[in-house]
């Protein structure tokens, strides 16, 4: 239900075909990948930032997510560190996240990445509407680990993004320049959402009923979209520095984040 929530396509941005089909393929991956997370977050590398072309500046879809999911990896008694773009470092340091800026990938239990480019099949990267990503990329942080045999998750909302290389069958057929965007860089378990950060707070959320506590309580979506807003972060529809994500209004991620939070409460109380 949560995976279904998560995933609604307010943008329509193609997402829901790619969504549908990847359920059907494998129906408990909001599962899975709740329970791959909470079994391996002694130490987290989470990896962030999507640059967004003409400007190349960061989006402000991604860093809340992976914020989020700091802050929960701490609660739960791990530890957690940010590899991101110097901008998004700047912007999520007054929530006090811990950042990395060289890892030594050999150090974590589980790599993830919530919205971050993916190489595609020719070893460049694309924004959606097909135009390159000429900054550095950290999808080889899910690379190496799964090399060495770490877990690895990636969170994503349109196909170029590292981790949905497991749907890159599926982003070729229904997404607009899939065939030229189309990441082929895999990880263990992917969970696909409307918006990249809700896929992230629907982790959390999935993995809340896991442990009968509510990792969202305190979540506050519009002070975190605001002030990475206001530190030039943009919105990687509308190009602009302004307080929305992927063209979605505050109002409604909030009200995403609001009915996650509702949802996980009352099923916690009929648990207890
Ligand atoms: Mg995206
Ligand atoms: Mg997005």
């Amino acid at each position: 239900m949560i995976a279904h929530l998560v995933n609604t396509d307010v943008g329509n941005r193609g997402i829901l075909r790619v969504y549908i089909d990847y359920r059907r393929r494998n129906f408990n991956f909001l599962e899975e990948a709740a329970e791959l997370f909470l079994n391996n977050i002694e130490r987290v590398l989470l990896i962030t930032g999507f640059p967004i072309p003409p400007s190349m500046r960061a989006e402000t879809d991604g860093p809340p997510g992976a914020l989020a999911i700091w802050k929960a990896v701490e609660r739960l008694g791990g530890r957690a560190e940010i590899l991101t773009y110097p901008e998004v470092r700047e912007a999520l340091k007054p929530f006090g996240a811990s950042f990395v800026e060289n890892p030594n990938i050999d150090d974590y239990t589980l790599v993830l990445a919530v919205e971050t480019p993916g190489r595609a099949e020719n070893g460049k990267y694309y924004s959606m509407s097909g135009i390159e990503v000429t900054r550095r990329a950290f999808d080889y942080a899910i690379i190496e680990a799964r090399r060495m045999g770490i877990p690895t998750l990636a969170i994503g909302d349109g196909g170029n993004e590292a981790g949905m290389g497991n749907v890159r069958d599926i982003v070729r057929r229904h997404v607009p320049k899939g065939r030229l965007i189309a990441s082929v860089v895999e990880a263990d378990v992917l969970v696909t959402a409307g918006v990249s950060n809700w896929g992230a707070y629907g982790l959390l959320a999935q993995v809340s009923l896991l442990v009968g506590e509510n990792l969202l309580q305190g979540w506050r979506e519009g002070d975190v979209v605001r002030a990475l807003a206001s530190s030039g972060l943009i919105d990687g529809v509308l190009k602009r520095a302004l307080p929305s994500v992927d063209g979605i209004s505050l109002a409604v991620n909030e009200g995403m984040v609001e009915l996650l939070k509702r949802i996980v409460d009352d099923s916690i109380q009929v648990m207890e």
